[in-house]
């Protein structure tokens, strides 16, 4: 048992905060006492510490200028992730302003997607190669010259109606090519035309009038 230096209870050694310093390795006042005197002093001094901080960044901003670049660089992709979030909810919760701000901006936007596309060429050259090795595996050696003519008009149906709608449309592969547990064909009775919403919705799944097979087919 050991004794507060503040509210003078014994307590038992566990409910006293360690200090290497003192002789008997344990802080003199106890947690519960050790907390409130913490937020006495965060209440009496810390709007005069942040003022006093505040003060001395803009005093010499070079003295902090490494701690910020310590902490940007520390948390890169923390800080990238909340600003997404930040902008997306924006976006979200401001439509207008949002599409006014699109619209002032047109060339800036359209420059800064070239460029993240400049920048990630390899990685676009990768994924469309990957596709292409797809389609090439999943497309039938049996296949008729008017079976790739059919294939051919839904991407001309997939483009027609993004002109018509100004909606990005894909074409789609109703069994994906790498589904999860099989392999859809490049065929054109596989294929058909969904806006990038109805696509992005979609993902990796069978449709859904399919499903109840895969439990007999696997
Ligand atoms: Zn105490």
């Amino acid at each position: 048992m050991k004794t507060c230096a503040c509210c003078g209870i014994a307590k038992e050694p566990d409910k006293f905060g360690v200090d290497h310093h003192r002789k008997d390795g344990l802080n003199p006042y106890c947690n519960p006492c050790r907390r409130t005197k913490a937020k006495a002093t965060r209440n009496r001094y810390g709007a005069a510490l942040n003022a006093a901080q505040k003060e001395a960044r803009k005093k010499d901003p070079h003295r902090f200028r490494g701690h910020e670049a310590k902490y940007r660089a520390a948390n890169l992709a923390k800080r990238r992730e909340s600003a997404r979030i930040y902008s997306q909810n924006r976006r979200l919760l401001n439509p207008e302003e949002a599409a006014a701000y699109r619209a002032v901006n047109r060339l800036a936007i359209r420059e800064k997607s070239r460029s993240y596309y400049r920048r990630n060429v390899p990685a676009y050259r990768a994924r469309d190669k990957q596709r292409f090795r797809l389609e090439k595996l999943a497309t039938p050696k049996w296949l008729s010259a008017i079976r790739f003519a059919q294939m051919e008009e839904f991407y001309e149906i997939a483009a027609a109606r993004e002109v018509q709608t100004g909606i990005k449309h894909h074409v789609d592969h109703m069994f994906p090519l790498s589904g999860i547990t099989f392999h859809g064909l490049h065929v054109p009775w596989n294929l058909q035309v969904l806006t990038h919403e109805q696509n992005r919705a979609k993902s990796n799944r069978i449709p859904l009038e399919y499903a109840h097979l895969t439990w007999s087919v696997l």
